[in-house]
């Protein structure tokens, strides 16, 4: 099997990493990958957003599985444009990929297939949002309908804060023109979860679940990221919760989808909150998290290339996948400043020291390498320093561990990754 992963961060690498393992390959490129990337595939110039590129590329190359990573290629169409090309390709169509891109057809599709989300209301009129916000008080959660890169969400504990949000998405247009209509819900409180299923269209295999820390900050605080690192599997969700989000979030939404006429081919991944309630959606997804995707790579024990081809090809039901029953964790590694601004090209060195503690992955997520043979920095979150241990203590200190081995000055991580599980 030749096959084709699209992107270049640490979900990419990881997902490499993984394949690169399968007794199914033959060849394995990544377009545009990273120095670390490099390692397992080859990597291609050739960005995830250059559609017609990447579909010539496949051609040319006979690739037999084209894996999507980053969402942005799907809601541009690559699915549809590998399918009108006669090319495999995991991940959804543009319109199942709607379940990402809008966040007002997420609750449409999850009002109609009767998935316990918090309560919402969508607006055009900022007039009309103000009145509403009043209304129903704080606190109260104000999100920009379309994408805007993990940005567009408010968690107002005031209504004055709401209201602010309003005049920002709205008025000023901050996120552009994702923020022509909002969305505006109820507050759920209790504990986030990140569950992943992996669907052919008719079929949901339940993968595994994860907590993301989104805040800068130890202890959850500063500005929200990417993700700044990652432990899974999470106490709190256990074998009944996964059943009752399979049953009542994930197998609903599929079916769902398919009864639209846009059947839902990729993971699906489920942003949960954890309420008093039980379970709850906040968002979908419609492709792996990043770092949860890092964690989950280094649990699967099945061939991940024999489950994405059995996702692509319909054939999930008679597919079973296997896990590590002991945890994993990521700890991401990002250039000082991020998420605001930071310095790119600063050398990273110790990453062999790093690699080398007993149970350690390290994934790149932004980094190149220089004409001299240094690896360096690119991106704001740039290594995701991942590891497997008997309890999530020991994964988490061997991760540090690994930490602790890199000599790279200009670069920092959370302290306290997996604390809700210590
Ligand atoms: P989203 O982009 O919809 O996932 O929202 C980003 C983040 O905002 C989520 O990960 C939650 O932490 C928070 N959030 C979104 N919706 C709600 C809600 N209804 N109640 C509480 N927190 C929320």
């Amino acid at each position: 099997m030749n096959v084709l992963v699209v992107g270049g961060g640490g979900r990419e690498h990881a997902l490499c990493w993984a394949l690169s393992g399968s007794p199914l390959l033959t060849k394995l490129w990544c377009a545009p990958g990273n120095a670390g990337i490099a390692a397992v595939a080859d990597c291609v110039p050739i960005g995830a957003e250059d559609i017609a590129g990447l579909v010539a590329f496949a051609r040319d190359k006979a690739v037999d599985l084209v894996v999507a990573g980053p969402e942005a290629s799907l809601t541009l169409g690559l699915a549809d444009a590998c399918a009108a090309a006669g090319l495999r390709c995991f991940g959804p169509s543009a319109a199942a990929a709607r379940l990402e891109g809008s966040k007002a057809f997420t609750k449409e599709v999850a009002d109609a297939a009767g998935v316990p989300t918090a309560a919402w209301a969508r607006f055009e009129d900022p007039a009309a949002a103000r009145a509403h916000i009043r209304a129903r008080g704080a606190p109260i959660v104000v999100k920009a309908d379309g994408l805007a890169a993990g940005k567009g969400v408010v968690v107002a504990q005031t209504v004055d804060e709401a209201e602010a949000a309003i005049a920002d998405i709205m008025e000023d247009r901050v996120h552009g023109a994702a923020g022509a209509s909002v969305v505006i819900e109820d507050c759920l409180l209790g504990q986030e979860v990140s569950f992943f299923a992996l669907c052919d269209g008719e079929t949901a295999l339940p993968m595994a679940a994860a907590q993301d820390h989104k805040r800068v900050g130890d202890g959850d605080t500063g500005p929200n990221t990417g993700g700044m690192g990652a432990y899974s599997p999470p106490p709190v969700f256990d074998d009944a919760m996964r059943a009752a989000v399979m049953d009542r979030v994930i197998r609903p939404t599929l079916a769902e989808m398919a009864r639209r006429g846009t059947p839902f081919r990729g993971v699906l991944f489920a942003g949960l909150m954890v309420t008093e309630a039980g379970p709850k959606l906040i968002e979908f997804n419609v492709r792996f998290g990043d770092p949860e995707c890092q964690a989950l790579m280094l649990r699967l024990r099945s061939d991940l290339l024999a489950a994405l081809l059995a996702a692509c090809d319909g054939e999930l039901a008679a597919f079973d996948l296997r896990w590590d029953p002991r945890p994993s964790l990521v700890v991401v590694m990002a250039s000082r400043g991020y998420p605001g601004a930071y310095a790119k090209g600063t050398e990273i060195r110790g990453l062999d020291h790093a690699a080398a503690i007993p149970g350690v992955q390290v994934f790149h997520a932004g980094t190149a390498r220089r004409a001299d043979g240094a690896v360096v920095a690119t991106g704001g979150r740039v290594l995701g320093i991942a590891a497997t241990g008997d309890t999530v203590q020991a994964a988490r200190d061997a991760a540090y561990a690994a930490v602790a081995a890199l000599d790279w000055p200009e670069g920092f991580c959370r302290r306290d990754i997996a604390h809700r599980a210590l």
